[in-house]
This record gives structure tokens, C-alpha cells and sequence, in this order.
């Protein structure tokens, strides 16, 4: 059907691209949900019949990258742009051998090991988790197609429907249900009946998802301005106690309502510009409380910097960050941030904390918390200076009182 998309010029001459060199493209997935919402998307998905090699061909090494092991697929920098391009796929088989050809008895039944089996479009559409994902568009054309059927009006009416079995879709790939509820969470979606009560079937099944899937979407929900509303949606449906059992535990204590306050100042201040995205940040902030109690302070009380401290924030993390296997890089980045959160005591601290390299995310997370605790935001920010450029010139800093 036609329909008139507001897509920017540069997503449509990297679609011209792929097109004039004799291939489909279509621009795919969140991006279309969120143009037909009104809203801006955050990046844009394409789907073409070009393999992946043939997508490197036409844009050359230089700018088009093919990265996945799993799922194959290219990042072209256009425009200044990241895309995400991939090749239509049909719908898997399903495996009872991992990729590597090992078995996987442990594994549910109909669980999807591996799917790289080019498709047709339409292919494309019905191998994809839910109708309001599963909408192609040609900006070129102005043409929107729902293979599904039910895409437009599901998002219309705000409806998040499984395509296929429901059940069976969250056994293939149990992150599938955080998807659904990160929908839900993000958009105020309600989930179509039997989705619901496949999901509310198949909660467990999260366990099985492999850990680097279930660390990138922590990764995205971290980085993501909605993350707290998500986590709020994962606990309404039961599935937090799989996925972050103990942010589920803490769930309704002070400290687990301090963490979603934190969490939602955060993505406030990045939604404002206040401060940019980073997920290694968005780890501490939601750890804080958590550290707090473990080194037996109240909310808003400093703890003393020393090793045993530094162990018990690395085992809050540890606990809290667990089933994920978050990147090692990320935790220990967040282990910085809040260590240094101990040197907040001291205004004398600022010269031996300015120049490291945690300070300007550890500042940041003392200005979150001040906001929620209603502090003087902008008192802090004075007595804490944004790096080396916030400081006199001259070097010497006026005297601080000590109380
Ligand atoms: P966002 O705005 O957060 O990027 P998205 O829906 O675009 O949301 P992506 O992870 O970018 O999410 O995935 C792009 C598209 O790929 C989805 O819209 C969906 O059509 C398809 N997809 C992603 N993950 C799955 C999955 N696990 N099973 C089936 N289809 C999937
Ligand atoms: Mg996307």
C-alpha cells in the first residue's frame, strides 16, 4: 500500500543504492513501528536480498563491514549513520545442533540454534517475532507492506501479537519474551491474549537463552532512554525474577525503589542532554543502592575506600549483573565509578580524583543521586567541577570548607 514515511534523505539513497545494482531493499523492524507512531527512530534496520557479500560489493570494504557469527549481517557507515543490513532469511530449522555441530540435548525442543538460510521477503517477514516488527517499507516507492496481515492495525491498537504459535516462538528463541515486554514497557503495548499466556508459560525458559544474547539486550535496555520502564514491565509479568533475580528481590524495599528512581533520573538528564549514554554509567547507577547496603550505609552515606570495600562492590555487581555475563570491560568501568563515589566525602579529594579516568561518569552519578534525593543539583555541580576545563586556570582552587 501507499503510504508517505518521513525517512531521512541519506536512508533513502543508501535504499536507491542497493537497488540500483539490481537488489530489494526494504527499510525493516523498529524503525517503521516507530515512524508510524509519530515518533523518531533511534536507527534503521534494512533487509535485502543481497547476501551479505554482495551488500560489501556494492558499498566496498571501506564502509560496509560484515560482522555476526550467528546471524550474519553488515554495518555500512552512510551518512554518518551506522545501518544495520541484512539478508532475508527464512524461517530456521530447527536445530538440535548448535552451530558448531555439538549437540544440545539440555536444550527446549524447538530451541533455534542457528538461522542463516536466505529467504524471499516475505520470508523475511514471517520469520520475524511479532506483527508490529514484521512491516517492510520502500522509501522509494512510498510503499508499506504487511506481510502479516495484522501489523498496521496491531499498531494502531497498540497490540503486541506473536506471529505464528506464540508458544512455540518464545521455545525458538526465549528472548523473544523480553522483546515483548520491552515493547510493552516502551510503548504502553498490551500483549495480544495468547501471547500473554505463552509468555506467562515460558518464563523460565530465559534461562536457556544463550548469555551474550541476554548481556546485548541488557546492554540496549541500560542504554536505552525507556530501560527503567522496561524493567518495570519485565517485573509486572514475573520474568525479572529470571532475568535480574536480584533487582526482582529488592523489588519494592527502599533500596530496589531507589535503584528504578536513579535509573529514571538517568535516562532524564541523558533524554535533556544533560549528560551522554553510557551503559557502564547506567550499571552503577542501578547498583548503587545495592552497594550501599552492602557496605552498610544508608542511601545518600558515603562508604570508606579500601580493598574490602572494593571487593563488596564488586560482588554487588557480580550478583546484581550475574546471569548476563556483562562485558568485563563494562563491569570494571562501573566498579571504577563507584569506588570513587567514596572520595564524594571530601571536597579536599577533588585534585586526586579529577584526572582519573572514571571521574567524569562517577561526578555524574553524584548528580543523579542528588536529584533524587532532592538535593542542590547545582551546588554539587559547583563543588565538583566537570573535569580539568571547570577548574580556575590558575590551578589553585579556593579554599573548601570542611564539615
Ligand atoms: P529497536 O527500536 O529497539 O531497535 P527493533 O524492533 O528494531 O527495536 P532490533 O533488535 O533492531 O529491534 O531488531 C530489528 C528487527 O529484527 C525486529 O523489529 C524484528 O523484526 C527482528 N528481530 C529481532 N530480534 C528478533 C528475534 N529474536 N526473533 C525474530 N525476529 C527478531
Ligand atoms: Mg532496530
Amino acid at each position: 500500500m501507499k503510504h508517505e514515511l518521513p525517512v531521512a534523505n541519506h536512508v533513502i539513497s543508501l535504499i536507491s543504492e542497493l537497488q540500483n545494482a539490481g537488489f530489494e531493499a526494504y527499510i525493516v523492524g523498529g524503525a517503521i513501528r516507530d515512524l508510524l507512531l509519530g515518533r523518531t527512530p533511534k536507527d534503521y534496520d534494512i533487509s535485502t536480498s543481497a547476501t551479505p557479500e554482495e551488500v560489501r560489493g556494492v558499498f566496498g570494504r571501506r564502509i560496509a563491514r560484515i560482522i555476526g557469527k550467528r546471524f550474519r549481517l553488515v554495518h555500512v557507515q552512510y551518512g554518518g549513520e551506522l545501518f544495520e543490513v541484512s539478508t532475508f532469511r527464512k524461517a530456521p530449522t530447527q536445530g538440535q545442533l548448535r552451530p558448531d555441530g555439538r549437540p544440545a540435548k539440555d536444550l527446549p525442543e524447538h530451541m533455534i540454534l542457528s538461522d542463516n538460510e536466505f529467504g524471499s521477503a516475505e520470508e523475511d517477514a514471517w520469520r520475524r517475532d511479532f506483527t508490529v516488527n514484521a512491516l517492510f517499507y520502500d522509501p522509494v516507492r512510498s510503499e508499506l507492506i504487511d506481510y502479516t496481515g495484522q501489523g498496521i492495525g496491531d499498531i494502531r491498537a497498540g497490540i503486541v501479537r506473536a506471529i505464528g504459535n506464540p508458544k512455540l516462538r518464545f521455545e525458538e528463541d526465549p528472548v523473544r519474551m523480553l522483546r515483548a515486554l520491552k515493547l510493552v514497557g516502551q510503548y504502553d503495548f498490551a500483549l495480544d491474549c495468547a501471547t500473554e499466556n505463552a509468555l506467562f508459560n515460558s518464563l523460565e525458559l530465559i534461562r536457556h537463552a544463550a548469555p551474550s544474547r541476554l548481556s546485548l539486550e541488557l546492554e540496549k535496555i541500560l542504554s536505552s532512554s525507556y530501560g527503567d520502564k522496561h524493567i518495570l514491565a519485565f517485573h509486572d509479568y514475573g520474568l525479572l525474577a529470571y532475568y535480574l533475580p536480584e533487582l526482582e528481590e529488592a523489588w519494592g524495599t527502599p533500596a530496589g525503589m531507589f535503584a528504578l528512581n536513579l535509573l529514571n533520573e538517568r535516562n532524564c538528564r541523558v533524554a535533556e542532554g544533560l549528560y551522554r549514554n553510557s551503559i557502564s554509567l547506567a550499571m552503577a547507577t542501578l547498583a548503587l543502592p545495592f552497594v550501599e547496603l552492602e557496605c552498610d550505609h544508608g542511601p545518600g552515606e558515603l562508604w570508606e575506600m579500601s580493598p574490602e570495600s572494593t571487593a563488596r562492590i564488586r560482588s554487588v555487581l557480580d550478583r546484581l549483573f550475574r546471569p548476563q555475563t556483562m562485558m568485563n570491560r563494562m563491569t570494571e568501568s562501573a566498579l571504577r565509578v563507584l569506588i570513587l563515589q567514596a572520595l564524594f566525602a571530601d571536597p579536599e579529594n577533588l585534585d586526586r580524583m579529577v584526572e582519573t579516568k572514571s571521574y567524569a561518569h562517577a561526578r555524574e552519578l553524584l548528580l543523579i543521586r542528588t536529584a533524587v534525593m532532592d538535593g542542590d543539583v547545582d551546588a554539587a555541580a559547583r563543588l565538583w567541577p566537570a573535569g580539568s576545563s571547570g577548574r580556575r586556570r590558575s590551578g589553585k582552587r579556593p579554599r573548601r570548607r570542611k564539615n
